[in-house]
């Protein structure tokens, strides 16, 4: 006599069928590298929301990356020879499947760029940031010793137009275990004024300052809650954004 076979999942130990929990640290951690563009129609067309990284040379911002990544080389691969001017796309996203792109911008303000160079690059990185269309969100790092430079105000008037129109905006005050508590205090509520409405957070790669809440910052924005309205698509720009220039 055969007995009935067994149904596996009327097991009271089946396991639930939820998917796993995901973090906004482990989710940041799945990052790996896409591919590097020196021009702007180089880069794959994508909708999957995208996030720039933007700052000037040395104020920390591969150094960031890398700490919310996890990945010790990732953003130094921005800093090969022959890199350093490209657009380096990262993608984020559990079981291989993409969720979100990081973009890496390289840092500008460096002097030892030669002046041609400097200028066409730039005009690459403005048209990138006024037309990238599923860029939803900028991250510009600044050092807070130094404050908002020059160059940072132009890149925030270049973005100004987009913010306006719903892109988000962090402005990551790096190196903050360099300044005293009170340095801190004082940092953050000077960016607050300048950053216009958007989001400003301390971190330190020495101490692991931030790292959560900028992780969680960038989850949110990236994964809305259902019936909140991503930001409207870009419109390509009617002149050529001014480009950054000393
Ligand atoms: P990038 O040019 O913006 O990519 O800057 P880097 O990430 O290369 O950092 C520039 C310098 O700042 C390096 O010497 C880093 O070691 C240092 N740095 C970056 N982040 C931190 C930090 O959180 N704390 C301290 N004390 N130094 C940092």
């Amino acid at each position: 006599m055969s007995s009935s076979p067994r149904v596996s999942n009327s097991s009271p130990q089946a396991a639930p069928a939820t998917p796993p929990v995901v973090t906004p640290m482990g989710w940041m951690h799945t990052a790996r590298f896409l591919t590097t563009a020196a021009q702007l129609h180089h880069l794959p067309a994508m909708d999957t929301p995208e996030i720039a990284f933007v700052g000037r040379s040395n104020a920390g911002k591969s150094t960031c990356i890398n700490t919310l990544t996890q990945q010790k080389q990732l953003a130094f691969a921005s800093k090969k020879p022959g890199r350093t001017q490209h657009i380096n796309l990262f993608a984020l996203g559990k079981q291989g499947i993409t969720d979100a792109v990081l973009a890496d911008l390289p840092g500008y303000g460096y002097a030892a760029v030669a002046k041609m160079d400097k200028l066409r690059w730039q005009q690459v990185m403005a048209n990138y940031l006024v037309s990238r269309e599923n860029l939803m969100g900028i991250v510009m790092m600044c050092d807070p010793r130094h404050g908002l430079t020059e160059l940072d105000d132009i890149l925030l008037e270049v973005i100004r137009p987009r913010v306006e129109q719903g892109l988000k905006f962090l402005i990551i005050l790096t190196k903050a275990d360099k300044l005293t508590r009170a340095e801190q205090a004082k940092a953050l509520s000077i960016a607050r004024l300048q950053a216009g409405g958007g989001e400003v957070r301390l971190f330190s790669a020495l101490k692991k300052q931030g790292v959560d809440e900028v992780a969680q910052l960038l989850w949110d924005w990236t994964h809305p809650k259902e019936g909140v309205p991503v930001p409207a698509p870009a419109k390509p720009p009617e002149d050529e954004p001014e480009a950054l220039d000393e």
